[in-house]
């Protein structure tokens, strides 16, 4: 094997790593998000240093190799954008809601135990709730 081929080979397995892990981007959690867009970039640099220095890889695949890299790398990047938004969307929801919780919460004026809406006594200390 050629000094060439060995280097195509070696990046067509680092390519296909990156395909398997793209499968599931879906699925995965925010920190394997984070590692695979680190995993991209690195894998970028690696193929762009072979293709400087060693000048083993054909351009053409170096070419298809770093766009394949960089589509890719907006996928997760989309994602990771889609699942920062879920999550700042979702607090604000919950926060709204606690609000609007909050407003109807009933308290015992002598020991401030949050009471049932409908508590005619309070639970802790007994005291009788107008
Ligand atoms: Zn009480």
């Amino acid at each position: 094997m050629s000094e060439k081929e060995v280097y195509e080979k070696k990046i067509n397995e680092i390519m296909e790593g990156v395909k398997k892990e793209l499968d599931r981007v879906d699925s995965m959690t925010m920190k394997e998000l984070e590692e695979f867009n680190q995993k991209l970039i690195t894998t970028q640099n690696i193929v762009k240093n072979l293709a400087k220095l060693r000048k083993a890889v054909s351009p053409s695949k170096t070419k298809s190799v770093l766009s394949s890299i960089k589509s890719s790398s907006i996928k997760v990047k989309d994602n990771i954008k889609a699942k920062k938004d879920a999550y700042v969307l979702n607090r604000k929801l919950n926060k709204e809601f606690e609000a609007e919780n909050s407003k109807n919460d009933k308290f015992c004026p002598n020991c401030g135990t949050k009471l049932a809406l409908d508590s005619k006594i309070c639970s802790k200390c007994g005291t009788e709730i107008i």
